[in-house]
């Protein structure tokens, strides 16, 4: 799953960078609200934490003229504390949800957690693929009831291949949502990491889940 925060100031974007990465998600930072916006509006996120004080484009502006151009990725808005008006402004404008600085990072990740949950894919923590399950919230994967340890990138291929089950996802698509914006990722290691998932999850399995669609991609089924 993949996040774009949209935060002028450093310390606070890159507590939420970081935070985030350790719970597993690829996220992008933007510092101001023009390349803020340029993101947004031509990367796909899963979801989007934006500030609404920004220099150049504010974090209101940003919101209209996304959903404008029918993007509706979920938009959790920060706002500084006290300013009622901009929470109303900021759900009026399309946002889905906000949070007060300062915030503590648990509150974060509970309502980034309710919004993707909240989207037409009705993300679920329990994803079930045959005898293969994984757990988004306790970070567990099993096949057949039996654990299976996975580094952080294979767990994050993995989920979002098991959140689109029986659709096949491109190299590009798997890149843009597992890997961050700016990370120097080639289609070739794609092959490297469905290989290790591969050793992991198939081997010793007479059913084979991660399937290759040659010239097209990957899908689990
Ligand atoms: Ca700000």
């Amino acid at each position: 799953m993949r996040i774009l925060v949209v935060e002028d100031e450093h310390r606070i974007a890159n507590l939420i960078k970081k935070g985030l990465e350790q719970e597993s998600y690829a996220v992008d930072v933007a510092y101001n609200g023009d390349d803020g916006y340029d993101l947004a509006s031509t990367e796909e996120y899963d979801t989007i934490i934006l500030d609404l004080m920004l220099p150049g484009l504010d974090g209101i502006k940003i919101t209209e003229n996304l959903r404008k151009e029918k993007i509706h990725t979920p938009i959790l808005i920060l706002t500084a504390k006290g300013q009622i008006q901009d929470k109303v402004k900021g759900l009026d404008s399309g946002a889905d949800d906000y949070l007060t600085k300062p915030f503590s990072f648990e509150e974060l990740l509970a309502r980034v957690r309710a919004l993707m949950r909240r989207p037409k894919t009705a993300v679920t923590e329990n994803l079930v693929a045959s005898d293969l399950t994984l757990n988004s919230k306790t970070f567990e994967v099993k096949r057949g009831g039996k654990s299976i340890e996975l580094s952080s990138k294979e767990f994050s291929l993995l989920e979002y291949l098991m959140r689109n089950k029986s659709r096949i996802l491109t190299k590009d698509q798997i890149i843009s949502h597992v890997w961050d914006y700016d990370a120097d990722i080639l289609p070739n290691t794609i092959e490297v990491y469905i290989k290790n998932l591969r050793n992991k999850v198939d081997v010793g399995f007479k059913k084979k889940l991660i399937n290759t669609v040659r010239g097209f991609g990957y899908k689990i089924e």
